[in-house]
């Protein structure tokens, strides 16, 4: 470890945190606003402060647990070999402008001006700065590959804040950058990274899975997330029951099924359905009117046509039809993972008079698709593949369209993966071939994510370096992502009980809690030279030194919230039989240690 923290404990001196003293206050009741664990402990432990929506202050524990995790992080970029160096976070405007960031972040970028009306922004990621700053210094091939990193401050102005620091509008994130000149050069830098980063959420303490990721606003070809596994994440992932193919849900590409003949099949009928503008009703209504021999239809047999608005960065607005199976939900997400950075709304009541082809609720592929009257452009599930059969909307209100044949009645104008992905879904790597896995989903919090940006922040800024040959050749990148305040709500999401915090040692504001109870001033005399004798052997200790008139029971309570991995008690023990009492925060278990071996006992027991 290279800096503070890391090896106090076990070279210098730890100067000893007094509860007397220290700039906190615990809190027995629930924040209003915080809707989760880690958000409601580390406001009541005294860890945070709300300063805005989004915006945290971090309290003195707080920011000891926060450069604890900033140290791991250090630690590992360095000796995977990154060079750490540092951008500012005010940043010209015009490197965003080249690569055309500046239009595509849209709202969430916060803009400003300085005195002479010039565009800055607050960096909400720096691949320009890095690109550029590569370009400035190196130009040969020689000189690559380089790994550079910074552990630093971002602003994005997040549409939903939430959680604390889970998502923050001010957070710190350690980004990293490799360049290469070769394909094979950036996938040695990508695996280096990858295992780097398995080394630090290993050592970070919380159960974390890694996953296909899409690459978003990025650009850029392999992509992988390490996801926090967490009931209270904003992302979902899925995981085959047979095969170890693992996708956060916005990367999970659903196989076309081959195309059928459709010979036999009878010409395309529009029939009356009347009263049948959802799905269910429809399918109640073909069952009664149009059973069928082989069996009964469902929602699956049918094609719903789902009607949106796409927003452009540039705030340009344009209709979009996806055509999915009406047994499935447009998934918002995974629609929006596909299309970043434009966003995606419902389409509106104005919207839908300027297209009189569209009958709401009966809408079907006649009326959809660039070339067709609408003009609209018409995506569709994977899943609607030549051949299929369906039952869809007749454009006549009151009317479906009974074995309408893709491929033979209707194409799209393309393919989109917008579909929801469920449970049981067949697993897209082995089923497709000899397997029978399916999917399991579940929530899970980004932490981390590594991605291979390739060429185009190098084409967009022309970063070039001559080749062995003396030619130029553009660099190729990759980009890889750390959450280092959000490791602080994930820590504490996995480590907590219904009394508060339960840190890691790696992590914990300090190694030990030591309290003292009871009126004897032995006691007290005795604490404070326990307290002494940790600091000096480098343990990190918060001694609640707090007087008499503060009870025990309030003490407890406060080292239970604060959640250092072991707590001490100098109290009715010494006294009764010159034993101090040692509980573990996370198991409950206590023993009783001799006063004149504690120091000693304590040592041990935080060196591991
Ligand atoms: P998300 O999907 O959660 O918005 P992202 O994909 O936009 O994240 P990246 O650009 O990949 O995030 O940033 C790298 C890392 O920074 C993420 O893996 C995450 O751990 C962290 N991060 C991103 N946005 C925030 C935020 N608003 N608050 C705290 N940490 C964040
Ligand atoms: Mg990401």
């Amino acid at each position: 470890m290279t800096e503070s923290t890391g090896n106090a404990r076990t070279s210098g001196t730890a100067r000893v945190l007094r509860m007397s003293n220290l700039f906190a206050r615990t809190l027995r009741d629930d924040p209003s606003d915080a809707e989760v664990p880690s958000h409601r402990l580390l406001v009541r432990a005294g860890y945070i402060r709300r300063a805005a929506p989004g915006i945290y202050t971090w309290l003195p524990l707080g920011l000891r647990v926060f450069r604890k995790v900033e140290a791991i992080i250090r630690d590992e970029m360095d000796a995977m070999g990154a060079q750490e160096l540092q951008f500012p976070a005010l940043l010209p405007r015009e490197p965003y402008e080249a690569t055309n960031r500046w239009t595509e972040y849209g709202d969430g970028l916060f803009r400003l001006k300085d005195r002479k009306g010039a565009d800055y922004l607050l960096g909400p990621t720096h691949e320009e700065m890095f690109t550029l700053v590569v370009k400035d210094l190196y130009s040969s091939y020689k000189d690559l590959p380089v790994w550079l990193y910074q552990i630093q401050t971002k602003y994005r102005d997040e549409a939903r804040p939430r959680a604390g620091l889970m998502r923050g509008r001010e957070f710190t994130m350690k980004d990293s950058y490799s360049f290469d000149t070769s394909d094979e050069g950036l996938d040695r830098s990508y695996a280096a990274h990858r295992e780097a980063y398995v080394k630090t959420f290993d050592r970070l303490g919380f159960d974390y899975v890694i996953v296909k990721a899409t690459s978003g606003a990025m650009g850029g070809s392999r992509s992988e997330e390490f996801l926090a596994r967490s009931a209270v994440g904003e992302d979902t992932f899925v995981q085959c029951t047979t095969c170890d193919y693992a996708a956060n849900v916005e990367a999970v590409a659903v196989p076309s099924p081959a195309a059928v003949a459709y010979d036999g099949v009878p010409a395309a009928h529009a029939e009356q359905t009347p009263d049948t503008p959802t799905i269910e009703s429809l399918v109640a209504h073909l069952n009664q009117a149009f059973p069928r021999e082989d069996r009964a239809w469902t929602a699956g047999d049918t094609l719903k046509n789902v009607m949106v608005m796409l927003k452009h960065p540039d705030g340009t607005r344009e209709p979009l039809a996806i055509g999915i199976p009406g047994d499935r939900e447009v998934d918002q997400k995974r629609l929006e993972g596909q299309l970043e950075p434009i966003e995606v709304e419902p389409m509106d009541e104005t919207e839908f008079r300027k297209h009189p082809a569209l009958v709401k609720g009966y809408i079907g592929p006649g009326v959809l698709g660039e070339e067709s009257a609408s003009q609209i452009r018409y995506l569709l599930d994977p899943r609607v593949s030549e051949g299929t059969r369906w039952v869809t909307g007749a454009d006549v209100a009151g009317q479906h369209v009974i074995d309408l044949v893709a491929g033979r009645d209707f194409v799209g104008d393309g393919t989109i993966e917008a579909a929801e992905v469920r449970d049981g879904d067949a697993c897209p790597n082995c089923a497709a071939g000899d397997g029978h896995g399916t999917l399991e989903t579940a929530r899970g919090i980004e932490m981390g994510h590594i991605f291979q940006l390739g060429r185009k922040y190098a084409e967009a800024l022309d970063l070039k370096v001559l080749d062995e040959n003396g030619k130029l050749v553009t660099v190729t990148m990759g980009s890889y992502g750390i959450g280092v305040s959000r490791a602080v709500p994930v820590i504490a999401e996995d480590n907590h009980d219904d009394a508060g915090l339960i840190w890691p040692r790696e992590v914990a504001p300090a190694d030990i809690h030591l309290v003292a109870t009871g009126k004897d001033p032995d006691i007290y005399a005795a604490a404070e030279r326990i307290a002494a004798e940790l600091g000096r052997a480098g343990v990190e200790v918060i001694f609640d030194d707090r007087p008499t008139k503060v009870s025990p029971g309030v003490k407890f309570k406060d080292a239970e919230l604060i959640g250092v991995p072991t707590i001490v008690v100098v109290g009715r023990g010494l006294a009764e039989d010159g034993t101090i009492e040692v509980k573990d925060r996370r198991t409950g278990e206590r023993e009783s240690v001799a006063l004149g071996d504690i120091v000693r006992h304590l040592t041990d027991l935080v060196r591991g």
